[in-house]
């Protein structure tokens, strides 16, 4: 085998190897990553190139179709080489229809028919759906999920999302809206508003921006805390936050206490309603580790049912930021 790195690109050559390769592609709102996946999960060839969402959406559709033509030429490879490619996108997607409804993060992809416009292209077979779901293919072919037959992938970060794997295989739903965790229920009058209009919602007490809200709430209370001097008169960010608590500042691991109460209580419903036997746990807030993990982890074993309660598992996710492209790469044989 040899490695070649060249800037953002990395290629694996393994020579004398015929293998079924797949494209998965993980878009994002500000770069689009590009990978070469083989049947093993191995990312063998890696590019990413900028989203740029305020030119439109075709700007960003050329954009992709050249990285797949400089994929095609610097891992030698044809189209015939190449069995399908997969698209995962933050937002609704049309699974069958292969279109993207709308991406909150990702102004103008609206009602896109971004699987036609590939295979019109390319001439290669091409599926889209949601990255989280993708996340939780991936997870579950080669990640923390392995052997797993009923998982729950979720992702903590700006908000929160999950993949829901039942007996072996993804559920997307009546109309491809399955896994909306972060919009729980958890207060039936007068809770904070969230991103989706309604309120009380997990999402609306337990996400990136509800730190940074819980944060300046502690500084505004005139609390002496490490992240207040950490941001130095800047803006706080959960990542902030997240090194003051990593530091042994007491109110900054208090935060991470109420954010792991409120996903596990919004974890405990789901437990109670699947039955999984793992819940693999990723995204930029889930990068805190212990300090999230150990008090969700805690509410959950309270507050789930028993015997449903008893048989899962709380893992970190292991794909880190490749079980996106990995996870789409999965999409043609599911
Ligand atoms: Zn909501």
């Amino acid at each position: 085998m040899f490695v070649i790195v060249f800037r953002n690109r990395t290629i694996v050559i393994n020579k004398g190897k015929a293998m079924k390769n797949r494209i998965g592609i993980d878009v994002g709102g500000t770069n689009v990553k590009i990978a070469l996946v083989d049947d093993k999960g191995k990312i063998v060839y890696s590019n990413s190139v900028p989203t740029r969402a305020e030119m439109g959406y075709e700007y960003t559709v050329n954009n992709i179709k050249q990285a797949i033509y400089d994929l095609m030429k610097e891992t030698k490879l044809s189209t015939k080489d190449i069995e399908g490619i997969g698209f995962g996108f933050p937002g609704q997607v049309d699974y069958k229809a292969g279109i993207v409804r709308n991406a909150p993060n990702i102004p103008g992809w609206v009602e896109v028919p971004i699987a036609k416009l590939i295979e019109d292209e390319f001439k290669i077979p091409t599926r889209v759906d949601n990255d989280v779901r993708c996340a939780a293919l991936g997870e579950l072919n080669y990640g923390a999920g392995k052997g797993c037959e009923n998982l729950i992938c979720i992702t903590v970060g700006t908000g929160i999302g999950s993949g829901l794997i039942v007996n072996g295989k993804l559920v997307r739903g009546a109309s491809n809206a399955a896994g909306e965790i972060g919009h729980i229920k958890l207060q039936i009058h007068d809770g904070p508003l969230c991103g989706c209009g309604d309120t009380g919602c997990l999402e609306a007490f337990a996400s990136g921006p509800s730190i940074v809200a819980m944060a300046e709430d502690y500084i505004r209370g005139g609390k002496s805390t490490k992240f207040r001097e950490m941001a130095s008169g800047g803006d706080i960010s959960p990542y902030i936050v997240c090194e003051a608590a990593k530091a042994g500042d007491p109110v900054a691991k208090r935060i991470f206490t109420i954010m792991g109460e409120y996903i596990g209580v919004g974890l405990a419903s789901v437990v109670n309603l699947l039955n999984p036997e793992k819940i693999i746990i990723g995204g930029g807030v889930a990068d805190a580790g212990d300090i999230l993990l150990e008090p969700l982890k805690e509410t959950l074993k309270k507050r789930a049912m028993k015997i449903a309660g008893s048989a899962v598992e709380v893992v970190p996710a292991q794909l880190g930021n490749t079980a996106g492209v990995i996870g789409a790469s999965l999409l043609i044989e599911s």
